[in-house]
């Protein structure tokens, strides 16, 4: 997500020595300074300086780590991005470990009331303790109170605030949208507060499967019939991906039967309406179809736009500093990310992070190239001719001697960098560029970009130069949009 944002940004200095460090680790715990140092690999050095470098490492247990980190933004920024691909990183190191818990270091300021609940939580879930559930558990940054509304989702706003007040009113409750368009967030909210009273089970179905499937290999399946039917309120996510797999449609149909007689609320979430679920049984469907099915359109500009202000507001409060972004950059981005709530949220996050990188307001040109990937900026307004010309001004050579087959020293980084900066501006292929290039074998391509972007690594000064070409080929392109 922040990829376009990192090659923007001008490599600081980030060199911080994190090499490995053995000493009074023993044998068998995980290195974290090794587990760093991959990150940092992994994720580049941007994305590694901003967020990753202050998760604190707290324990190791048999099967998962525990982790920590400052604040809650903090902790849903890394999870929501990066906590699959960590994962991947530490199991490198370690292969029993197979989940992630982060945790929040703040002073706990939560009254005892939200302790209790959160310990009944932990008894819930104590059996299902070693499965992927845990990093699934309700965030209480998703609730109602920040949840923006607008024509699009008002609908589905008011019915899942029902549900909170009035349990197995609408029941099922089924809301299903687009991608990115605030069903999770709405599951969250409702979770958070029928927890206090209730017993919940809030799950993805692609866990319930896995569960499922776990339940029946270790003999569990009692214990996991058991469960969810035990529940007050069981909430399922993307219930989409519960496709194929007979038998456990086939429990699924069962513990639904057996929770909406008991009076329990059951809430799903999906991509696309009852009907239109693929692979799925069609009394499921019809059972879905019976309860209240509600969607959530894609939002409006005047949404867009609300939740661009309240998402701002809502980083200075959590940073507790005054973000200023100017108003035309806020009407852009509300003009022009349309897709999802969750692309405005994101393209909201660069920007941001580019204001505090940089210390200053972001202005429209550099905000069109921090969000070059979420618009729909046709890439091939750049053409090889133009990089060309432009890499020869830079450096001072002319375009001949670019083309040329000449080695000289002076005109082998440069001929490099323009063959780099084709490769990632353009959608030419490798062949296409070699031809641009005096007809040169495509191998000739690959390794002058695997050249630059391994010098990137560690020469600032090329870094330098190549963002600020970047930004001065599509800076030139986006002035004419
Ligand atoms: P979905 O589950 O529909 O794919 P999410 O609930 O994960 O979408 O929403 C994506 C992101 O957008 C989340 O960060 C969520 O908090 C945010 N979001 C979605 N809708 C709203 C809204 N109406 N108000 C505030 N934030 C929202
Ligand atoms: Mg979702």
């Amino acid at each position: 997500m922040f990829l376009a944002l990192t090659e923007v940004i001008p490599k600081k200095l980030m060199n911080k020595n994190l090499s490995k460090n053995t000493a009074d680790i023993s044998q068998e715990k995980i290195d974290w300074r090794e587990v760093q140092v991959r990150m940092k690999r992994t994720f580049g050095n941007d994305i590694f300086e901003s967020w990753l470098k202050k998760i604190n490492f707290v324990e190791e247990f048999k099967n998962y780590i525990l982790l920590s980190v400052s604040t809650r933004f903090i902790r849903d920024w890394i999870t929501s991005r990066y906590l699959d691909e960590i994962l991947r990183v530490i199991r490198e190191l370690n292969k029993n470990i197979n989940r992630i818990e982060l945790k929040i270091d703040e002073i706990n300021l939560e009254n005892s009331k939200e302790n209790k609940s959160s310990e009944v939580e932990k008894k819930n879930i104590s059996f299902i303790k070693d499965s992927f559930l845990q990093y699934n558990r309700i965030d209480q940054n998703k609730n109602f109170d920040n949840f923006v509304i607008g024509q699009s989702n008002k609908l589905a706003f008011e019915a899942s605030k029902k549900v909170t007040e009035n349990l197995a009113h609408y029941n099922p409750l089924y809301i299903y949208g687009g991608v990115g368009m605030g069903k999770t967030h709405l599951l969250n909210a409702m979770g958070f507060i029928l927890k206090n009273n209730n017993k919940i089970m809030f799950i993805s179905a692609e866990r319930f499967m896995y569960q499922f499937v776990k339940s029946i290999k270790s003999n569990e399946m009692v214990k996991f019939k058991d469960y969810f039917r035990n529940t007050d309120v069981l909430i399922v996510d993307d219930i989409q991906f519960m496709n194929g797999k007979e038998a456990m449609q086939e429990e699924f149909f069962h513990t639904f039967n057996a929770l909406i007689e008991k009076g329990s609320q059951v809430i799903v979430s999906a991509d696309r309406a009852p009907n239109k679920l693929s692979r799925i049984q069609e009394r499921i469907k019809s059972r879905f179809s019976g309860g209240l099915v509600i969607d959530i359109q894609k939002p409006d500009f005047e949404l867009r736009y609300k939740i661009v202000q309240t998402k701002i507001e809502e980083l200075s409060t959590l940073n507790y500093i005054q973000i200023n972004i100017p108003e035309e950059v806020k009407k852009f981005i509300s003009t022009e990310v349309k897709t999802s709530i969750r692309e405005i949220v994101g393209a909201i996050n660069r920007v941001v992070s580019f204001s505090r990188i940089y210390n200053k307001e972001p202005n429209l040109s550099e905000t069109k190239i921090i969000l070059k990937d979420l618009l729909n900026l046709s890439e091939n307004n750049v053409t090889i001719d133009q990089i060309q010309s432009l890499v020869c001004k830079f450096f001072k050579i002319s375009k001949n001697e670019m083309l040329s087959s000449r080695r000289s020293r002076y005109l082998v980084r440069p001929r490099q960098t323009a063959i780099y900066l084709t490769k990632i501006l353009t959608s030419k292929s490798l062949p296409e560029i070699g031809r641009e290039f005096s007809n040169r074998d495509h191998t000739t391509i690959i390794h002058s970009v695997k050249t630059i972007e391994k010098l990137k690594k560690s020469d600032l000064e090329l870094c330098a130069n190549i963002d600020t070409l970047k930004n001065k080929i599509l800076y030139n392109k986006n002035n004419e949009i």
